[in-house]
Order: C-alpha cells, then sequence, then structure tokens
C-alpha cells in the first residue's frame, strides 16, 4: 500500500507573535503542486489554537506533547481530551528532548501514546539513539527497546507515524546519511514486521529527523524506507516550504 509522504514541522519551544505571523504567512501563501504530502505543524501550546485558526486547511497542527492520563487534577498538564476538544488531531510524544530534559521512560511514553490515540489523536512517536549508543553498536538495541513497550500497549497502528530521530543529528547540523537513516528505518520496518503485523509494518510511515533542511530532504526523501521528515530548525523558516517541495 502507497503510504502517504508526511513532513512535520516541530517548532520546539519557539516562535513570538510576530515570528509565527511572518511564519503562516509564507505557509498560507506558498503554491504547492498537488498532491501534497501530509503537513502537520507543532507551534507551543499557547500558540496552537491560534495557529490552528490562522493556518491553510490542507495543512494541520500537532501539539507538542500530552499528560498521561485525563483531565483533572494535573498542575501545568494537558490532557488528550483537551486537545481534541479544540481539534487539535496530532501530538508528538516520546521526543528525545522530553525523553531526556524530562525524565520521560519508554513505558511512560508507550503508555502516553496509548491514552492519547485511545481518545482519538493521531501520534507522531519519536525514537533514536544517542551517539554514545551508536558507537557502542546499539543503535538498533535501543530503538527495539523504545518500540517494545508501544507495541505492547497498542492494539491499532493506523494512527501513530513512527519518527527516527537520532539524538546526535538534532539540532547539530549533523545529518545522518541517507544510508545511516535507510538502515535504521529497514530495521525498524522488520522490527514491526516481527513484532506486530507485516500489515502494521507494510503501512505505518516511518520519518526521519535531525538536521533535515532544503539542501538534504530530496536525497533523504528518496530513500525506499523514508515516508518523510520531522523538521525542527528548518521548519521555522521558509525553508519548509522548499522542504515540502522537494516531497517524492
Ligand atoms: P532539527 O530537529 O531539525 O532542528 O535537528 C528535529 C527534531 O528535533 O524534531
Amino acid at each position: 500500500m502507497a503510504r502517504r509522504f508526511f513532513i512535520g514541522g516541530n517548532w520546539k519551544c519557539n516562535g513570538t507573535l510576530k515570528s509565527i505571523e511572518d511564519l503562516l504567512s509564507t505557509l498560507n501563501g506558498a503554491d504547492l503542486a498537488k498532491p501534497l504530502p501530509e503537513v502537520v505543524v507543532a507551534p507551543t501550546y499557547v500558540h496552537l489554537a491560534w495557529v490552528k485558526s490562522k493556518l491553510r486547511e490542507d495543512f494541520a497542527v500537532a501539539a507538542q506533547n500530552s499528560w498521561i492520563k485525563g483531565s483533572g487534577a494535573y498542575t501545568g498538564e494537558i490532557s488528550p481530551e483537551i486537545l481534541k476538544d479544540l481539534g487539535i488531531p496530532w501530538v508528538i510524544l516520546g521526543h528525545s528532548e522530553r525523553r531526556t530534559l524530562c525524565s520521560e521512560s519508554s513505558q511512560v511514553v508507550a503508555d502516553k501514546t496509548k491514552y492519547a490515540l485511545d481518545k482519538g489523536l493521531a501520534v507522531i512517536l519519536c525514537v533514536g539513539e544517542t551517539l554514545e549508543q551508536r558507537e557502542a553498536g546499539k543503535t538498533f538495541d535501543t530503538v527495539a527497546e523504545q518500540l517494545k513497550p508501544v507495541a505492547g500497549a497498542l492494539s491499532s497502528w493506523t494512527a501513530v507515524v513512527v519518527a527516527y530521530e537520532p539524538v546526535w543529528a538534532i539540532g547539530t547540523g549533523k545529518v545522518a546519511t541517507p544510508e545511516q537513516a535507510q538502515e535504521v528505518h529497514a530495521y525498524i520496518r522488520s522490527w514491526l514486521t516481527d513484532n506486530v503485523s507485516p500489515e502494521v509494518s507494510d503501512t505505518t510511515r516511518l520519518i526521519y529527523g535531525g538536521s533535515v533542511t532544503a539542501k538534504n530532504s530530496a536525497e533523504l526523501g528518496s530513500a525506499k524506507d523514508i515516508d518523510g521528515f520531522l523538521v525542527g530548525g528548518a521548519s521555522l523558516k521558509p525553508d519548509f516550504v522548499e522542504i515540502i517541495k522537494s516531497a517524492p
């Protein structure tokens, strides 16, 4: 089955009213050929509803995180129910910055993923190894360990996109080569075949993230098992439009 190319823009903890207005006018004014890849941008929580109301209708928005449970006495958290009520269709979960800076374990990420899916959100699930793990030959083991609790928790993968984001490539300008990225994507696909099902392996989109720019996106996107990108830094710039245009 053909997997629709997916391009996510992770704005992280960035943006002012002015910079976002400028970015929205660039995105909304872009003349893009049809059929479009699926394009989803993830502003901060405080900008989310506003961006959704201004963004062109053929792009969607994502939250960058969601709470592990429903609404209630959880100061500072945002539940999937609240996102759903606001019409936010997507959430990014398990980003390496949250795994590292907020100590989110793979089990927590799996539980959040299950809860968000149960409440009707679609999930961009991030996995990826550190430089130390790569150099120790543990890339595949790391990714498998991150996926295992998710596979244990989920009964359906239809609303999941897996983002392979090697930590050493995030925000560093050190992009994985198409061969390096393809190797891990192929591994994830075979892991899904063996641990979930051949159908899930065949239909789940596997996207790459880590220093994607308009200069490297076309080559990365031509790799067999790369079904799109999660873009950080370049998603805040007009470069993002060029990345969308480079989709195969
Ligand atoms: P980057 O970030 O494109 O700035 O490397 C990617 C990400 O963290 O999703």
